[in-house]
């Protein structure tokens, strides 16, 4: 057996959380490798050391000379260091390295950002090794560089180089403990780029690939992943399996148990990935699997979310027109909008979208472009969408689901503006106004999880 475990912020807030970490890797001996975040809040007021990070950074980048920002920064690794009695030669080797990164030119300020972004996760790496070679235990730093993490040179939302995976396949032959840390690798020209924010599950994601290991587990702050947002709901049920597929849908619509690009590197190898709870290690937690074996209930989650909204058009016998959907879809191209899905009847089609990015500025330029370009009489804008998702794998076997669904909307009063199933049929969406969207949720949830 080889683990892959991915600690998080909350996991390393502090030298007691360090210690609980150290004692989950070193329970089982087949835990090899341990991404660890930077450390994370330690109360509700608290701040990350990611974003004490961002703020030294800005403040160079602004003419500044952040003494202020720094001392917070060494302050939050001093006092782990201190608690976890670690020699002093580990604080001097961080200011070291603080003082490096911060020598450094920051006139292209995103590549300044994320070298000064990226100390919270190597320092912390830096201190966890340390303190479990204190204690007499095997275990090593690995610098990102010298193990072959090569992302591609975006910074601050890089992405793994196919070349980097056969590299950390060598990981597996270190003896020991391999600490790594998360969230940011390098370019093939030398330089430290980062994923985007919370990227380093995504980093654990692509070590457990890499390694081919059993699974990977992502150690966080809850015993498992809800079937609703638990903020909502209380005493929601936990979900003890699902399926990548599954779980993609949910984070689409707000589940933010995992980065977003996390699942990718794992899925493609069909590792499982298991969510566990540093605060309860004696919890099973959620796997996330391929294929799932266990179904209790025909539905798997349920989620909502604000945001959206429609272009909603329509042209007499615009179903003869052949490319029709293909001028429109090229529109949004030339605008650079990514669409989220294009319910469609006979004369008529909705494109929905993100209202981040469909701007009132974009949505002047495009219905004039449909007027002109294509003809279309009738186009109407809606900014008031809230989608809310219904999601499980034994839906597309299962007579009845999405009339339950619509029969339980109904009956609360909440007007379905868009009804929308994949092929898949492991989800079915409702376009609801934003207003209705945590309604909307919570009655679905009484009708499949509480009667
Ligand atoms: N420390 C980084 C962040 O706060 C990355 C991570 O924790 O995964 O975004």
């Amino acid at each position: 057996m080889y683990k892959v475990c991915k600690f998080g912020g909350s996991s390393l807030a502090n030298a007691e959380q360090i210690r609980k970490v150290c004692d989950i890797m070193l329970s089982d001996p087949s835990r090899r490798v341990m991404v660890v975040s930077a450390p994370g809040k330690r109360t509700r007021e608290d701040a990350k050391v990611t974003d004490l990070l961002i703020a030294l950074a800005n403040a160079r980048i602004s003419g500044y000379d952040g003494a202020r920002e720094l001392q917070d920064v060494l302050d939050r690794f001093g006092s782990i260091a201190a608690e976890l009695e670690l020699e002093p030669s580990i604080m001097a080797a961080i200011t070291a390295d603080m003082d490096g990164r911060l020598c450094q030119d920051c006139s292209n300020s995103l590549r300044f950002m994320d070298a000064i972004k990226a100390a919270g996760e190597d320092n912390c790496a830096r201190l966890v090794a340390g303190y479990l070679q204190g204690i007499g235990r095997t275990a090593s730093y690995v610098d990102p560089r010298d193990a072959g993490m090569f992302l591609t040179e975006e910074y601050g939302n890089a992405q793994v180089l196919p070349e980097a995976y056969p590299l950390l396949a060598r990981l597996r032959s270190n003896p020991g403990i391999s600490v790594f840390p998360g969230f940011f690798g390098y370019s093939m020209s030398g330089q430290v780029v980062t994923f985007s924010r919370g990227g380093s599950d995504i980093t654990g994601s692509i070590l457990a690939a890499a390694t081919e290991a059993h699974v990977y587990e992502n150690w966080t702050d809850v015993d498992s992943v809800y079937s609703v947002n638990p903020t909502l709901v209380s005493n929601p049920h936990p979900i003890m399996e699902i399926t990548y597929d599954e779980m993609r849908e949910l984070a689409y619509a707000g589940f933010t148990v995992l980065h977003e690009e996390a699942l990718l590197p794992a899925y493609r190898k069909g590792i499982p990935v298991n969510i566990r709870n540093t605060n309860n290690p004696t919890a099973r937690g959620t796997m996330i699997v391929r294929d799932r074996v266990n179904f209790d209930g025909v539905v798997t989650g349920i989620a909502g979310a604000k945001g959206f909204c429609s272009l909603n058009m329509s042209k007499y016998l615009m179903n003869r027109e052949i490319g029709f959907a293909l001028k429109v879809l090229q529109i949004l191209a030339d605008e650079q909008i990514s669409f989220e899905h294009m319910p469609s009847g006979i004369d008529s089609l909705s494109i929905i979208m993100r209202k981040d990015y469909f701007t009132p500025e974009k949505e002047q330029i495009i219905t004039k472009r449909l007027a002109a370009e294509l003809g279309i009489e009738k186009v109407a804008v809606n900014r008031n969408l809230a989608i809310v998702i219904i999601v499980g794998e034994a839906m597309a076997r299962t007579v009845g689901v999405t009339a339950r669904a619509a029969n339980a909307l109904s009956k609360a009063g909440v007007n379905l503006e868009i009804i929308n199933q994949g092929s898949s049929e492991i989800s079915v969406m409702f376009g609801v106004r934003e207003e209705y969207c945590n309604y909307a949720v919570k009655e679905l949830y009484k009708e499949f999880f509480q009667r």
